[in-house]
């Protein structure tokens, strides 16, 4: 077989497989290097993202939210149900058959679309070739007119909190209990701390998060932070600010952790640890000496603002260079190169790349927060509408969080939408549009929404802008 490819990918996590797969549609021969092996041990394409990230993760927060909605609110609606159980293997179950449902499907496409999988992990060498050490222990080398390395990101581990993969655990050990911790620690109240900590809190765990920054999620404007963390709170997750980890040690069955909270040390004893602490590019091995590829002191892959390494021929996308680590970053980013290579205009937006965070209520933004206005000295004003106020989120029982349009004070166009809430994942959407149509705040509020639907909070906020919101004393 032919080793020789127009394009040669490595890594298909979402960065990677768009790469390949828009490649491919251009009429590129093209080959995709993965070195992911699936719980069973076989290979399993489709990166952390639908191995042990975005997919698997939002199985287990659906499981956890029905378990809890029927526990907590089902009451209001006159369903009662005695005795509610959870079984943890079947949950665990139906999360790793989508797992297999996904990567598979990726398996599938890269067929349909004549991209040639390679198992096994690649090394770029000088000039335009990878050397792939497969996982039946052979190696072959791939030359490729064009190389995209699209690599991904490892979990950032404490020196003091080792993984261990039972005890102290990291996204993959936690998105595989067998069975609820009794009392579960949380090192860092990112994305994985909050989606994780409240899967498992939702189930029954005494939850515990401990957080190094005295704010609460610094990337999201400080208004829906504040607002999320009330819920949070409410819902009994223990989240601890400027409390910073020294000790996490393994005494038995247990973990036994030491913090400071800036007065004083204190200790807390868990069945489990999760480590949540940020990701770093996986750029180890990746490069052979003398591939002129930079890497940064971050570890990530130094690119110009359309993935170009500066060596000829050679890209890089998704989370082992800048920006912001997502999916769906990647998933442009990766469309965009196929695109550049085939001669074609692609470009990636970093500024309307859209947030989610998957917590009930959900996060979610797109733009710039007012904490970021302020520091750019950018005039802006804003408007705002409760979901409280919103006839279809209080029939759904859900009337917690708001809606936020900032939008420029002399121009009216939209700079940012933050919203907390429910369904929000996918309301972001409204906000990601109108950026990217350079609409303004007044655009908004004279579109026709739906009645009734929760999008109507984004519609009163954006009238809220110019203080004429119908629903609420302006
Ligand atoms: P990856 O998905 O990491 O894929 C890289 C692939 O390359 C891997 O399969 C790896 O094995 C392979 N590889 C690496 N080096 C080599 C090599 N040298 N040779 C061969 N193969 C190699 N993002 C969202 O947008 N939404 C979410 O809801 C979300 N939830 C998440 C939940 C969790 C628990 C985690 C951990 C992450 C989540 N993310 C989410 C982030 C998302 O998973 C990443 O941003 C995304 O997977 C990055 O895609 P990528 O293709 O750059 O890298
Ligand atoms: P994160 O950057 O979101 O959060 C890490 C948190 O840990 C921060 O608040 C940080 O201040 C804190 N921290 C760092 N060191 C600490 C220490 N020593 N002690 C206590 N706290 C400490 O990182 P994450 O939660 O690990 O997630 C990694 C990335 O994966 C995210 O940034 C995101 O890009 C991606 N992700 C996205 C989603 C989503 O889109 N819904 C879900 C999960 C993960």
């Amino acid at each position: 077989m032919s080793t020789e490819f127009d394009v040669v990918v490595i890594g298909a996590g979402p960065a990677g497989y768009h790469a390949a797969i828009r490649a491919a549609q251009l009429g590129l021969k093209t080959a995709c290097i993965d070195a992911a092996l699936g719980k069973d041990g076989k290979p399993a394409l489709g990166g952390t993202c639908l191995r042990v990230g975005c997919i698997p993760s939002k199985a287990l927060l659906d499981s956890s939210r029905q378990y809890w909605n029927m526990q907590h609110l089902f009451g209001e609606h006159g369903i009662t149900a005695d005795n509610a159980k959870i079984n943890v293997e079947t949950m665990v179950g139906r999360k790793d058959k989508i797992v297999k449902q996904f990567t598979g499907g990726i398996a599938a496409l890269f067929k349909a679309n004549k991209i040639t999988a390679y198992y096994g992990f690649g090394q770029l060498q000088p000039g335009k070739s990878v050397l792939v050490k497969q996982h039946d222990g052979s190696e072959v080398v791939l030359t490729g007119k064009h190389i995209v390395i699209a690599a991904g990101s490892d979990s950032i581990e404490l020196p003091f909190a080792r993984f261990d993969g039972k005890r102290i655990v990291d996204n993959v050990g936690a998105l595989d209990f067998t069975q609820v911790p009794k009392r579960l620690g949380v090192i860092g109240a990112g994305v994985i701390g909050l989606e994780l900590g409240s899967v498992w809190k939702r189930l029954g765990s005494e939850v515990t998060i401990l957080e190094a920054l005295p704010e609460f999620l610094g990337a999201a404007d400080a208004e829906a932070a504040r607002v999320a963390l009330k819920e949070f709170k409410k819902q009994g997750l223990d989240i601890k600010l400027g409390a910073k980890v020294s000790k996490a040690e393994i005494v038995k069955d247990e973990v036994h952790l030491t913090y400071n909270d800036g007065t004083a040390d204190h200790s807390l004893v868990v069945d489990n640890l999760l480590v949540a602490v940020g990701r770093k590019a996986a750029s180890t091995n990746l490069l052979a000496e003398g591939t002129g590829v930079k890497i940064n002191a971050r570890g990530q892959i130094e690119v110009d603002d359309h993935c170009h390494t500066g060596v000829d021929g050679i890209w890089a996308v998704g989370d082992c260079v800048r920006g912001p680590m997502l999916a769906h970053k990647g998933f442009e980013e990766g469309i965009a190169v196929a695109e550049r290579i085939a001669g074609l205009p692609g470009h990636v937006n970093l500024d309307t790349v859209p947030w989610v965070i998957y917590t009930e209520p959900e996060i979610a933004w797109v733009g710039k927060t007012e904490q970021q206005l302020k520091a750019e000295d950018i005039p802006y004003k804003t408007g705002s509408f409760p979901f409280a106020a919103v006839g279809r989120a209080v029939a759904m029982g859900e009337p917690a969080g708001f809606v936020k349009v900032i939008a420029h004070a002399e121009t009216d166009r939209v700079l940012g939408m933050h919203l907390v809430g429910v369904g929000v994942s996918e309301l972001v959407h409204e906000g990601v549009l109108t950026m990217e149509f350079h609409g303004s705040a007044e655009d908004l509020a004279r579109i026709c929404h739906a009645h009734p639907t929760l999008s109507e909070a984004i519609h009163d906020a954006a009238m809220a802008v110019d203080k004429r919101a119908i629903h609420k004393a302006n």
